[in-house]
Order: C-alpha cells, then structure tokens, then sequence
C-alpha cells in the first residue's frame, strides 16, 4: 500500500506525466480509504483547471509578464524529483 506522501508525489507527477498502470491503480486503491488524499486530488484538479484558465485568458505572454525573481520563486517552490 501507497503512503499519502507517496499518493501526494504521484497525484501532482500525474498533472504532468501519463503514470504507469501500477502507479494509477496504487493511488485508486488509497483515494477509496484516504478522505485527505481525495481532498488533496480535487485542491490539485482545482489549482490546475485555474492555471489552464489563467494562461488561456493571458495568452503567451503571460510568462513573460512574470519578473525573474517571481520565477525564481516559482521555481523554489515546485517540488523536485
Ligand atoms: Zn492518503
């Protein structure tokens, strides 16, 4: 069985990355018993749907709008592999 750190990693790697099937059915199974990790799943779904909107609405130049110490931020802030 998966850990809820575990369930966390992999919810946010499937934001960006097709997991493989192990992967997917390991975070099923936990999403069934885990209330925290289910919530976690509908705050990422909500945070991403935003972004998506956001960079549609600003269009290509949105990145571009951001200061270098912005994305630096950013970039500090993103989990690593
Ligand atoms: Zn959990």
């Amino acid at each position: 069985m998966l850990s809820c750190k575990e369930v966390s990693l992999l919810l946010s790697r499937s934001r960006d990355q097709r997991l493989t099937w192990r992967e997917r059915l390991g975070v099923r199974l936990h999403l069934l018993y885990c209330e925290g990790c289910r919530r976690l799943e509908k705050q990422l779904r909500f945070l991403h749907a935003a972004v998506r909107r956001f960079v549609a609405s600003a269009g290509p130049a949105a990145d571009a709008r951001l200061s270098e110490d912005a994305r630096r931020r950013i970039r500090d802030a993103l989990p690593r592999d």
